[in-house]
């Protein structure tokens, strides 16, 4: 069985370009020449700003969307090209959680029929009390009790309904998890529960998670790889480790340089990334970064890096220049922000039955050990 679970190659999505009573919509480049990797078992997150297309890139990767060009394979197989019965053992093996718990679970059925709905559709032959019974046993795995099985979702807190959605998404066993904002629309402290909840999950049930998200500290936490997206294209690859320790590419820089410290002790020696991130309608030319990026040249206007891996790069012309130039911003671990909310997570992993990182299956650390090595 082969170590990659999903890949993308080359994805596009663009939205709008076609005539209408109005003229011409314009052409906005959502996603636009994104390659990756997931290896079974371990945790992928994708990051970035409102509106660099992480959403629709979770939306293409789950086969929500249709690409614009380009392919996603799962376990092997062309996701874009299934149908019938071979698209259902997809919806079967991949899941999604969705950001906001409330709007994603339909307020007129029950937490059990909730729960049960994806066993009906993929285990038609199961019993009623077979059902009821797995059911039980879900909502006991996401931390809820069997009784809640007769409520309503108007009548949980926003984590217990998020809870509620994970126990849905595990329903049909699945072997993949998109999960796009899954704690963003929560309070820190059930973040935290609910975030460990996931990875503790993705450990007992050797599941393979994407994460999507723009909250650093999430990524952080708990993902092994993450993928740094701008403007419709990913910037930057690598395991979370080392790119939090060493982000190359300037946007990452600056966006991991964002992170609030507590004192503002470190305010002076961020970097700044200037102005807004341009529109997807009308990227720039060369580096989409360019017109934001305190070290663009001549030749970023012209020319567009690119990661050169599916698994781990740096789309920045320059980045093995910057890398020695630039003393990297990284926040003081007693004043960032980001630590306090590490603390935060561990007190909560530690005061309840949770822990919070996962060791990855042998498949994924295999490499990763020997890298280290
Ligand atoms: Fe900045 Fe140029 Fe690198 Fe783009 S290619 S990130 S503009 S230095």
């Amino acid at each position: 069985m082969s170590d990659v679970i999903l890949e993308a190659t080359s994805l596009v999505k663009h939205f709008g370009g076609s005539d209408s009573w109005f003229g011409k919509t314009p052409k906005v480049q959502a996603v636009d020449g994104v390659s990756l990797r997931v290896r079974r078992g371990e945790t992928f997150a994708i990051v970035g700003e409102s509106g660099c297309g992480k959403s629709t890139l979770a939306r293409l990767l789950m086969r929500l969307l249709e690409p614009t060009s380009g392919a996603v394979m799962f376990e092997g197989k062309e996701v874009s090209s299934v149908s019938g019965d071979a698209l259902k053992t997809l919806r079967r093996d991949m899941q999604f959680i969705f950001q906001d718990p409330f709007s994603s679970l339909n307020p007129r059925m029950s937490v059990g029929k909730l729960v049960g709905e994806p066993l009906e559709v993929h285990a038609p032959d199961m019993s009623a009390q077979h059902r009821r019974d797995k059911v039980a046993e879900l909502l006991r795995k996401v931390g809820l009790r069997p009784e809640h099985a007769g409520r309503y979702p108007h009548e949980f807190s926003g984590g217990q309904r998020q809870r509620i959605g994970i126990a849905r998404a595990l329903a049909s066993g699945p072997k993949l998890i998109i999960g796009d904002e899954p704690v963003s629309a929560l309070d820190v402290s059930v973040q935290a529960q609910v975030i460990n909840l996931m990875g503790d999950l993705s450990r007992d049930l050797g599941l393979t998670l994407v994460i999507i998200a723009h909250d650093l500290g999430v990524i952080r936490h708990m993902s092994d790889r993450v993928a740094v997206m701008y403007l419709g294209r990913i910037v930057e690859m690598g395991r979370t480790e080392e790119v939090f320790a060493n982000p190359r590419h300037p946007y990452t820089q600056a966006l991991l340089a964002s992170i609030p410290s507590m004192d503002g002790s470190d305010a002076a020696r961020r970097p700044v990334v200037l102005g807004e991130m341009p529109s997807p309608s009308n990227p720039p030319s060369g580096c989409r970064f360019h017109t934001r990026c305190p070290h663009a040249q001549g030749r970023c206007k012209e020319e567009s890096p690119t990661l050169g891996s599916y698994e781990d790069g740096v789309a920045c012309h320059f980045w093995e220049t910057l890398a020695i130039d630039t003393p990297l911003p990284i926040p003081s671990p007693r004043s960032d922000a980001t630590q306090a909310r590490f603390a935060l997570y561990r007190a909560a992993t530690e005061g309840g039955t949770v822990t919070h990182k996962k060791p990855q299956p042998e498949t994924a650390t295999k490499q990763h050990r020997e890298d280290h090595l």
